[in-house]
C-alpha cells in the first residue's frame, strides 16, 4: 500500500468511528437529560384521531399503532413527560352537527378516559406541580387544551366550566374567524373585539392559558397587549424562516419576552420548510385550475397523488433551525415544542412520530446547546408559563376576595 493510502486509512479509522459514536453520544445525552426534566409537548391531536377511528374502544393505545404517530410505546421511546392533548373542535360545528361546546366536552371526556384507561403510564395533570409529581412517579402527564374558541359559544360561563374541568389552554380560533377573534386565514387587521378582550381577562383570572396559534397577527398583538398573564403559541413556528400565516412574525415575537410567554415550535412540514410551503401553495393553485377546467374527482385525485410524490420533504434539521432562530429572537426562556403530531398528515424526515423527540434534542446538543438551555426548551419553560398563569389566577382571586370582604 502506498504511503499516503496508509496515512489516509489511519485518518479514516480515527475519524469515521468517532463521528458515528458522537451522533449516538448526543442521543444518549438527550435521553439522560430527559430523565431529569419532563419533555412537554404543546399540541397533539390523538384525541380527534381516536374519535375518527370510532372512539377509545377502537384503538389499543398500549400496543404499537403503525398508522398513528402516537401510542404509549412511542411516547415512552420518545421520553415524553407531559402532553397537551388537543380537544379539537371543528369549525363546521358552528354550522351543523353537535354544538361546539358539546363536541369539546366529548373530547375532554375522551382525554380523561384515555388517561384513566392506562394508569401505569398516564396520569392527568391540572397544574405544573401535578406534572412534576407525575414525572417523579414515572408517569406521562395528560394536560388538556381546547383547540378553537368557538367551543365557549360566546359564553363566559361555559369558559369557566371548561376551566373547572381542568382545561389549561384554549386556542382562541381555529381556521375560521369568530365574532370576537380573527383567525390566521383572515388578512383583515381586525383582532379582538371588546368581548374578545373580556375572554382573555377571564382566562387570565382562571389560569387558562391564552393560545395564539391559529389567530391572525391583529389578534396576536391585541391579546399580547391585553393579557395579564403569559400567553402561549401551542403549535407555531417562525414566519421569518417559513412564510406561512400560521407561523409567528418577528414583530409579534418581539412582544413575547415582556409578556413572559412561550412559542412552541410546530413540526408541520409546510410550517417549517419554505420549499414545502411554496410547493403546497402551488398544489392548491393547480388543483383549483383543474377543478375549474372540469376535471373529474378521480383524475384530480390521481394528479394530486402524482404531484405529491414529487413534493420536497422537510427535515428534522429545519425544525431545529426554527428553534435556533426563536432562541435568537425571543430568547431561550420563551421557546418550546408543539409537534402537532396526529394533526398533521406529513412529517419531517427524522421526526416521524413522538418517539423521535430525543433526536431533536440530540440535534440541539450537536449544535452546541448547553444542557441547561435544552432543559428549558424541553419542559422547564412551559412549566414556568403554567406556574406564572397559576400565580396570576391566585393573585386575582385573592384580590377579589379582599374586595368582597371590604364590601
Ligand atoms: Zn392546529
Amino acid at each position: 500500500m502506498e504511503g499516503w493510502k496508509v496515512a489516509m486509512s489511519a485518518v479514516l479509522l480515527c475519524t469515521v468511528p468517532s463521528f458515528a459514536l458522537s451522533a449516538q453520544d448526543y442521543r444518549a445525552q438527550a435521553l439522560r437529560i430527559l430523565k431529569t426534566v419532563p419533555l412537554i409537548d404543546g399540541h397533539n391531536d390523538i384525541p380527534d384521531a381516536i374519535r375518527e377511528r370510532g372512539g377509545l374502544d377502537s384503538v389499543d393505545f398500549a400496543v404499537l399503532q403503525p398508522k398513528l404517530m402516537t401510542d404509549i410505546l412511542k411516547l415512552r421511546a420518545g421520553a415524553v413527560g407531559g402532553q397537551f392533548w388537543a380537544a379539537y373542535v371543528p369549525v363546521t360545528t358552528m354550522d351543523s352537527g353537535p354544538h361546539p361546546a358539546v363536541y369539546a366536552l366529548e373530547q375532554i371526556d375522551l382525554i380523561k378516559r384515555l388517561c384513566a384507561r392506562y394508569p401505569r403510564d398516564l396520569a392527568m395533570a391540572y397544574s405544573a406541580a401535578d406534572v412534576e409529581r407525575n414525572f417523579t412517579a414515572g408517569k406521562i402527564s395528560c394536560l388538556i387544551g381546547i383547540e378553537g374558541g368557538h367551543a365557549i359559544e360566546n359564553s363566559l360561563g361555559t369558559l369557566r366550566m371548561f376551566a373547572a374541568l381542568g382545561v389549561r389552554y384554549i386556542t382562541l380560533t381555529h381556521w375560521r374567524s369568530l365574532s370576537w377573534a380573527t383567525a390566521s386565514t383572515d388578512t383583515a387587521r381586525r383582532g379582538l373585539s371588546a368581548f374578545g378582550r373580556e375572554v382573555v381577562h377571564e382566562m387570565n383570572r382562571l389560569g387558562v392559558l391564552v393560545d395564539l396559534s391559529h389567530v391572525n397577527d391583529g389578534t396576536m398583538s391585541d391579546a399580547l397587549h391585553t393579557a395579564h398573564a403569559p400567553v402561549m403559541f401551542s403549535h407555531s413556528s417562525a414566519r421569518a424562516l417559513t412564510h406561512h400565516a400560521r407561523d409567528v412574525p418577528d414583530s409579534i415575537l418581539r412582544l413575547v419576552p415582556a409578556n413572559g410567554g412561550i412559542v412552541m415550535v410546530n413540526f408541520n412540514p409546510g410550517f417549517v420548510s419554505e420549499g414545502v410551503r411554496v410547493y403546497e401553495d402551488s398544489l392548491e393553485g393547480r388543483a383549483r385550475a383543474l377543478r375549474a377546467s372540469g376535471t373529474d374527482s378521480t383524475a384530480l385525485r390521481d394528479s394530486l397523488k402524482a404531484w405529491h410524490v414529487r413534493a420536497p420533504k422537510a427535515r428534522l434539521q429545519q425544525v431545529a433551525d426554527h428553534i435556533d432562530y426563536l432562541r435568537r429572537v425571543v430568547g431561550v426562556d420563551h421557546v418550546g415544542l408543539g409537534s402537532d403530531f396526529d394533526g398533521i398528515t406529513e412529517v419531517p424526515v427524522g421526526l416521524e412520530d413522538v418517539s423521535k423527540f430525543p433526536d431533536l434534542i440530540a440535534e440541539l446538543l450537536k449544535r452546541g446547546w448547553t444542557e441547561q438551555d435544552v432543559r428549558k426548551v424541553a419542559g422547564t419553560n412551559v412549566l414556568r408559563v403554567l406556574r406564572d398563569a397559576e400565580r396570576v389566577a391566585a393573585a386575582g382571586n385573592a384580590k377579589a376576595r379582599r374586595t368582597d370582604a371590604q364590601r
